[in-house]
């Protein structure tokens, strides 16, 4: 029997719905499952605005047009991160600073950010790594002092929330001036490929749509506001199909009962670990007091390179995949030369020792429990 690290599932209507999507006689963008979902997002979390992309790459390259980063403008970005958070900000032109993880988190080291800003900073791109809220007080006050845009990458962060000092617990993906989600299949909610940009602040509302329809003003069109529609600004396909959305309002339907058991199985890794995991010298998720676990991935921080590579091995001989995540961006092959001597020391380590258990809907507590055992017993 073998255990992969994702496998993606079906929650009930996914195959209805797409069925009736066609039946409709609408498979293109924009359409009524697109406003379904969007809708439910807008309404259960208070984003402002949100419009459904094909990816978050996409959700990030709309961020990026919208905040009108040019060539030259400075862009901060944790370096552990996916290669699109950055990528969609390098494809305008933009230099990547890339700052450190915290010691205790994946997350960007907010500690570290106000040393990174210049006359040129344009923007601040934190990660909740894991789902888990960077502290978004910090990031917004400094953002409020220098005049820059906060644009969260919330791919992970579906149904996941910060708690900030005025005691008021917030949606993560609503506290920026921009957020953007993903669906891709090993996320939380999944669609496939899918993503969603969530507009905050008003003033890009209806840019962000021109944006997402081509540069065209067809959603206004559409919505009856213009007799006829054409070129009025770039933009580019960002609007995934109705089939995509179908599938992905049939997961909506279903977000209590996917999170209940990614929760039930993120508890039983952390409670059959913790009593083991000094002894092991092995280190587990933090979720700080103001934020909140979306249960979308558990990860160890093993001791070292060598230790990882021992449990990666035991558990794939029993059949099971367990998986390191970033390689460092500012030590990427692409970007290395760009980066100078700054050494991102916490963020190596994560590179070097981070370890990623399975974790998926259809998942059993009893496998869960199988793994732990199965780490317990390879140091
Ligand atoms: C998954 C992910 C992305 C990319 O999402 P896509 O929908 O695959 O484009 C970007 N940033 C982070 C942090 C991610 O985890």
């Amino acid at each position: 029997m073998t255990i992969p690290f994702n496998k993606p599932f079906l929650t009930g209507n996914e195959i209805d719905y797409i069925n009736d999507a066609i039946h409709f006689g609408k498979i293109s963008g924009n359409g009524k499952y697109t406003k379904k979902c969007q809708d439910f997002f807008e309404s259960k979390y208070g984003f402002k605005k949100t419009l459904l992309t094909t990816s978050c790459t996409d959700a990030l390259e709309m961020a990026a047009l919208l905040v009108g980063i040019e060539p030259g403008d400075e862009v901060i970005i944790p370096s552990y991160t996916f290669v699109s958070t950055a990528n969609a900000f390098a494809l305008r032109g933009a230099k990547i600073i890339f700052a450190d993880s915290r010691p205790d988190h994946p997350g960007i080291d907010e500690s570290t950010i106000e040393s990174l800003i210049t006359k040129k900073t344009k923007a601040i791109v934190p990660v909740h790594y894991a789902g888990v809220a960077c502290d978004m007080d910090i990031i917004m006050e400094l953002a409020d002092r220098y005049n820059l845009f906060v644009v969260e990458d919330a791919a992970q962060a579906i149904d996941s929330f910060y708690t900030g000092k005025d005691g008021v617990k917030r949606a993560l993906g609503t506290i920026g001036h921009l957020s953007c989600f993903s669906f891709h299949e090993t996320k939380n909610i999944i669609s496939g490929e899918g993503g969603m940009l969530a507009i905050n602040d008003e003033r890009f509302i209806k840019r962000a749509e021109i944006i997402w329809e081509k540069g065209t003003d067809r959603a206004a069109f559409f919505r009856g506001e213009v007799d006829k529609y054409g070129w009025v600004d770039i933009g580019s396909s960002f609007l995934p199909s109705e089939i995509t959305s179908a599938f992905l309002y049939a997961q909506l339907e279903n977000i209590s009962k996917i999170q209940q058991k990614r929760l039930a199985l993120w508890n039983t890794y952390d409670q059959s670990l913790k009593e083991y995991a000094s002894n092991l010298k092995i280190r587990l998720p933090k979720v700080p007091d103001f934020a909140t676990n979306n249960a979308h991935m558990f990860y160890l921080v093993c001791d070292t390179l060598n230790q990882r590579s021992q449990i990666i091995k035991a558990l794939k001989d029993e059949g099971i995949l367990a998986v390191f995540h970033y390689i460092s961006l500012h030590s990427s092959k692409y970007f290395s030369g760009k980066h100078g001597e700054r050494r991102l020391i916490n963020t190596d380590i994560y590179s070097d020792c981070l370890l990623r258990l399975p974790m998926y809907y259809e998942l059993k507590e009893s496998d869960a429990i199988r793994i732990t055992n199965i780490i317990r017993h390879t140091l």
